[in-house]
């Protein structure tokens, strides 16, 4: 909002604007969500412009893909693939569903307050439904409520693209749309609101012993969230570390006060990045697979562009000979499973192994010395589950294990890499 300078008649000047992010958990019911708009307001009264972007409510999202798969099951057997455009109508209408309710939340506390879905707001993607990524923002409109004096309250996770067709950003993405409007806005800082404190040494649900980090660099950050820790989403925390946005993640239900307990994540100087390693991450939203290729007709091109359609993207993969060996993740591949049997019927030579986790230790100069790759290996052979995949580079040892020693695998590797004794 713009005011006058007291202290010079003629002069105005706008106040700081903080863009806050409130995510699923956050917002799961209409108290949570009362919550959230006494969090908003207090925010404004502390003499600040608020840009807050909210997640659909609870689980929501995967609500609406459940009842999608099974719209789309009745009539056409369960291979049947709900076109990628529709479901991006339909789960979009979730984050709309909790930026009215915020809206008018904060207008029975006596505050102005208006929502806006992703386009309203200028959020440009490319033409991809389901995983589409952010090409432009042209936040005028609401430029124009912050003079206004109006809070502003964003439909997270959709845009709009060129073609002026409803877009979604890919799973947890409305971090990116957080990031982006903080961007685009010069915004003073991006909070992130979830029901954890900030980031960990690992998930807190598989170590108890994880460890609180209340800084955390970009890079460090971005290797994790590509390995699947779900504390931040990658594509958001790439943005930040491109545009130099300070993150703060924070807790919804901590109370309000000037310092939290959060991470700050940003660009630390290089002195305090000893080579070390930082976190443990696994995911099980992986598929192992293998592909022997016949050199006279190779089948890679074909499963390529078939895992492209389905929203397939590729973790790992590596190529030697007529041998692909491929780590994916399937998830912003809603019909994955259609997928996997199409690819079975038209190049039986891609073998998939199932039920499988990556489990991953992320940090910085990790092969400096391959002692400790060696002791990460034989960590994990002691479990009783041994490496099926190893990759290893200075930001990540990475290991595709058996899922069922994934929670086992990330205790032991924490314990003996990451933990503080
Ligand atoms: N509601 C979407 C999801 O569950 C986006 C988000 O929460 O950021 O993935
Ligand atoms: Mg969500």
């Amino acid at each position: 909002m713009l005011l006058t300078d007291p202290s010079s008649e003629n002069q105005v000047r706008s106040l700081p604007i903080v863009v806050q992010k409130y995510g699923g958990s956050s917002v799961a019911d209409v108290a949570k969500l009362g919550r959230v708009a006494d969090r908003v307001v207090a925010t404004r009264r502390a003499g600040n412009d608020v840009v807050v972007v909210v997640s659909a409510m609870g689980k929501t999202t995967d609500e609406l893909l459940r009842v999608a798969a099974d719209v789309g099951a009745a009539g056409g057997g369960l291979d049947f693939e709900p076109p990628r455009r529709e479901l991006d109508m339909l789960v979009s209408t979730g984050e709309r569903v909790t930026m009215a309710l915020l809206s008018i939340a904060i207008q029975a506390r006596g505050h102005k307050a208006i929502s806006f879905t992703g386009s309203q707001c200028g959020i440009i993607t490319n033409d991809r439904h389901f995983d589409a990524r952010i090409i432009e923002v042209r936040p005028h409109r609401i430029e124009d409520e912050i003079a206004r004096g109006h809070i502003v309250i964003v439909a997270g996770y959709q845009g709009m693209s060129y073609r002026r067709e409803i877009t979604t950003l890919g799973r947890g993405g409305s971090d990116t749309t957080a990031v982006a409007l903080a961007a685009a806005l010069r915004a003073e800082r991006c909070e992130i609101y979830s029901d954890v404190d900030g980031v960990y040494s690992a998930d807190p649900r598989a170590v108890p012993s994880a460890q609180h980090l209340p800084e955390v660099d970009y890079g460090t950050l971005q290797t994790m969230a590509e390995s699947g820790a779900k504390v931040l989403c990658a594509q958001a925390v790439e943005w930040a570390r491109r545009a130099g946005i300070a993150i703060y993640a924070r807790s919804t239900f901590d109370p309000v006060v000037a310092e939290p307990r959060q991470t700050l994540v940003r660009q630390l100087e290089p002195s305090s990045q000893q080579p070390r390693a930082r976190a443990v991450v696994a995911d099980t939203k992986i598929v192992l697979a293998r592909l022997r290729d016949d050199p006279a007709q190779p089948a890679l091109p074909m499963v390529l562009d078939m895992l492209s359609t389905a929203g397939v993207t590729i973790r790992e993969l590596s190529t030697e000979g007529a041998d692909t060996t491929m780590v994916l993740s399937v998830l912003n591949a809603p019909q994955w499973g259609a997928t996997r049997t199409e690819l079975g019927r038209k190049v039986p030579a891609f073998q998939l192994v199932p039920a499988v986790a990556l489990v991953s230790l992320c940090g910085g100069g990790l092969t400096d010395d391959p002692s400790g790759l060696r002791e990460f290996c034989r960590l994990l052979e002691e479990l009783g589950a041994p490496a099926q995949l190893l990759v290893a580079s200075p930001l990540r040892f990475a290991a595709v294990i058996a899922q069922q020693h994934a929670v086992a695998a990330q205790q032991r590797l924490h314990e003996a890499f990451v933990a503080e004794r």
